[in-house]
């Protein structure tokens, strides 16, 4: 580029790039200078208090979400090969997670308003081999979540939250990952809150829980976690071929610091939004939009639209000139029938999920964080009117 950049190369605003203050340094030199890193008191902490945050009465912290989608689907105990429906406009994760439990995804078109799964769709979408959903709380909108409990309950289906988007989130009252069977969260370097890499399941029932937990570890039976005590040795047992997906010390240290901050990083996200609202209302793309009543939106992601017809610059090519400008943004995402894999094991095509397809092609993720300074907000917002008027 010929003309200035918002910002120089080496001034770049890297997307999603994660707020990280002393509290949690000091807690992980901490952790490391004790010796224990791997999974002890500090997880049984973070799943205690991010149980308390949320309300659930068990939590079982894991290394990613991945693991805590596939450990849910594994605990739900579904028929081998059954269907479970969930959306196309979600991370590819998501639909992997149902792939690796043995089981058939299906998708249901979004509500292009919300970008959430639309009901009427997965009513569209049920057969008699259907036996579980995973909505998506996406860009950490709640789904309807009236109307997709209504139809598990009417049809026995079991209800999968991937909430790796809405941690903070709530829906006419109630907190996502409370309404279906299991709850799957996320602490991933981009997510709300952060461990580096990190998950948790939250799930009302206790059997499912001690379940997930010894499957998280190999399979070994629960006493194998007091291997971790200091009680003297323990004999443990394998019961079942589970994985290695615990959580570490060294990642619950980070995790407890973010998650003391959660209301006031929310705050920051809900600040940053309506300044983007307020200053780009006028610009030819679609924003947001609003949030639901009775309603609260984690605001994980900022999600602006171009559409070439109204801009007249293409997304891809605005995607790349935002990059000139120093500023780093996302896509959230190419719907998953556009990914190859999924056309040629299950024929998906992204044609008969028109509104996932669309927003897939036209969506650009802006910068939003508690890490983000007026002024890189304002930079955003300069980058963008720039970029849409040719400069
Ligand atoms: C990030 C993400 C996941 C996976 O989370 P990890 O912790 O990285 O495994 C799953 N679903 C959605 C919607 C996500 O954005």
């Amino acid at each position: 580029m010929n003309i200035k950049p918002v910002r120089s190369k080496e001034n770049f605003l890297v997307f999603g790039s994660p707020a990280i203050e002393e509290p949690e340094i000091e807690e992980v030199v901490a952790t490391l200078r004790s010796g224990w890193l791997g999974t002890g008191p500090k997880v049984a902490r973070f799943e205690q208090e991010f149980a308390q945050y949320k309300g659930a009465p068990n939590a079982i912290a894991v290394n990613s979400c991945t693991a805590a989608l596939h450990l849910s689907l594994l605990a739900a105990d579904l028929p081998q090969g059954a269907e479970v429906i969930t959306t196309p406009l979600t991370f590819c994760a998501t639909v992997n997670a149902i792939i690796h439990a043995g089981l058939t995804p299906v998708l249901a078109d979004v509500d292009p308003a919300t970008m959430n799964i639309d009901p009427l769709c997965i009513e569209a979408a049920l057969t008699e081999r259907t036996a579980a959903l995973v909505p998506v709380h996406f860009a950490g909108r709640p789904c309807a979540m009236d109307p997709i409990m209504a139809i598990a309950r009417k049809h026995h289906l079991v209800v999968i939250e991937d909430c790796a988007h809405s941690i903070e989130a709530s829906y006419h009252g109630q907190t996502t990952g409370s309404f279906g069977d299991f709850g799957c969260f996320s602490f991933y370097v981009t997510k709300n809150i952060v461990t580096g890499e990190g998950g948790m399941v939250l799930t009302k029932d206790p059997d499912k829980a001690a379940r997930i937990k010894r499957l998280a570890l190999h399979g070994m039976s629960a006493d194998a976690w007091k291997r971790f005590g200091d009680e003297g040795y323990k004999h443990y047992y394998v019961v079942e071929c589970g994985f290695k997906y615990n959580m570490m010390d060294l990642q619950a240290a980070i995790g407890l610091h973010q998650l003391a901050r959660i209301e006031k990083y929310h705050e920051r996200r809900l600040q940053i939004r309506k300044i983007y609202d307020t200053a780009l209302k006028n610009l030819p793309i679609t924003l947001p939009s609003p949030p639901e009543p009775d309603s609260i939106d984690s605001y994980h992601l900022y999600q602006i639209r171009i559409d070439e017809k109204s801009t007249g610059i293409s997304r891809d090519r605005f995607l790349q000139q935002m990059t000139s400008h120093g500023i780093g943004v996302g896509v959230h995402y190419l719907s998953l029938p556009e990914h190859p894999y999924y056309q040629q094991c299950y024929g998906w095509n992204s044609d008969h999920y028109p509104h996932a397809q669309r927003i897939g092609r036209q969506t650009v993720s802006l910068p939003l964080g508690p890490k983000l300074l007026d002024s890189d907000v304002n930079d955003v917002i300069d980058a963008v009117e720039r970029v849409l008027n040719g400069k």
